[in-house]
Order: C-alpha cells, then structure tokens, then sequence
C-alpha cells in the first residue's frame, strides 16, 4: 500500500467513526442534533458534548483532538455521558452550564 492509499484509508476511517460515534449519541440513532427541535443534520456543524460539563478535563486526559474522542469512545463501548449537538446548541449548554454554576456560586466565569 502507497502513502496516498494509506492516508486516504486513514481519514476515511476517522470520517466512518465519527458518524458511528455521533448516530449512536443522537436522538433515536439518527444523525442529528439532540436538542429538543433542532433539525440539524450537517455532519459538519454537528459535535460531540459532554453532558456533565467535563470535557476539556476529559480531552486533557485522552488527546485534545475529536479523532482522539472518537476513537476512545469506540474503544470504551459507547459509555453514558455524551450527546450529539450542533455548534449553536453546544454552545447553549455551555451557557447554561456556566449560568447555572454561579448560580450555584461554584464558578468565577464572568457570563
Ligand atoms: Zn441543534
């Protein structure tokens, strides 16, 4: 096998686990955004969110990149704790995420 050839299998892969990955964690295994009405489909402006907040802390531990993500959800068998999102939804629960926070006086986020 050529480099060409080799690279070429490689993306294909990561593009072939990312919508895996990003079906299974969408309302009913449909790729989609999860949030309730949204219609979003595109495979480009659709993300992985970690329900409780953590990801940075989780990328931190595994490998900043979403091919790295994707690949250690797959290896761990699809655990709990994720949802699909679109970019503008990932987004809003951040915000919220945060509002919440210092409502709860555990964050100094100025949002
Ligand atoms: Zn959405």
């Amino acid at each position: 096998m050529d480099r060409k050839h080799t690279l070429r299998k490689m993306r294909q892969d990561s593009l072939d686990r990312k919508v895996t990955v990003l079906t299974r964690y969408s309302l009913s295994q449909r790729l989609n955004c999860s949030w309730p009405g949204c219609k979003e489909r595109d495979l480009q402006c659709l993300t992985l969110d970690h329900i409780t907040g953590n990801g940075a802390a989780h990328r931190r531990e595994i490998g900043r990149s979403s091919t790295a993500l994707y690949r250690w959800i797959v290896n761990n068998n699809f655990p709990r704790g994720f949802r699909t999102l679109c970019g503008s939804h990932q987004l809003k629960a951040e915000i919220q995420r945060r509002i919440m926070a210092r409502r709860n006086g555990d964050d100094d986020c100025p949002i």
